[in-house]
């Protein structure tokens, strides 16, 4: 963990280039917690990019979280992953310092989710708040699941989840496939009901936790974005997140 009197702060990049300052307002408690949690994570995923001060960050906010109330646990993580899900895009060099500190982070926050998984009273405040039950979802996901499968649902966001991209390698490909009226192109899996603790299988419990809430944006698509498509033009089938992929680096 970096100390915050170090000047290597100073070379880190964030969309407003302070992000040392709001960690030090956030521990110190100089304001509004929930304030300070905003300013910060939107410093590290403006516009959802990757910020290289997003790896030193996150193990200040692992030593934080023991010190939070549970609600405020909760906002916490929920407000993070786009920033985590980010290196999907921009991965860190193995072994580099960066790295090193990005996992020690994501380490501490599985543990940290794991135990307020763990803890009946986070899905009695995930039911109380819809739209923090989904934030709270998709970070879950960049942090225990697959950064990139959530990049691409950070993304999709942007439609509230109603379309998805598509491209198959013989060229058809589809900017708004309209994932919400279930396109006969995609064969969508079966999502099995969550027992409120596994984390074996991604759809599961990503679909588990939205749940808590009824959610009709996101989680009605998940056995489509989570299923297989066939291409209308050459017949390949393929999983949707390849035509995803695809369709994000060549289109
Ligand atoms: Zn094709």
């Amino acid at each position: 963990m970096l100390d915050l009197t170090s000047p290597i702060w100073k070379t880190l990049g964030a969309a407003g280039n302070d992000a040392d300052k709001w960690l030090r307002h956030l521990i110190e408690e100089d304001g509004s917690f929930r304030e300070n949690v905003d300013i910060l994570t939107e410093d590290l995923s403006h516009q959802l990019s990757w910020y290289s001060a997003t790896a030193y960050v996150l193990p200040h906010l692992v030593a934080l979280c023991p010190t939070l109330t549970l609600p405020d646990e909760i906002y916490l993580i929920a407000k993070t992953g786009p920033a985590i899900a980010a290196e999907a895009e921009w991965p860190l060099s193995p072994d580099s310092d960066a790295c090193l500190e990005f996992q020690e982070g994501i380490t501490g926050l599985r543990h940290e989710i794991r135990l307020l998984l763990a803890n009946p009273e986070t899905a009695v405040q995930l039911k109380s708040d819809p739209e923090l039950c989904q934030e709270f979802s998709l970070s879950a996901l960049s942090i225990m699941g697959s950064r990139s499968h959530a990049y691409g649902l950070y993304l999709l966001s942007a439609y509230c989840w109603e379309s998805g991209h598509a491209a198959c390698a013989c060229g058809w490909n589809d900017e708004e496939l309209p994932l919400s009226e279930h396109p006969v192109c995609l064969e969508p899996v079966s999502i099995a009901r969550w027992d409120g603790r596994s984390l074996d299988s991604e759809p599961v419990w990503l679909s588990g936790l939205l749940s808590l809430t009824d959610d009709k944006e996101l989680r009605p698509v998940l056995p489509y974005v989570y299923g297989t498509g066939v291409c209308p033009k050459c017949g390949r089938r393929e999983p949707y997140w390849t035509w995803h992929n695809r369709f994000m680096k060549e289109y």
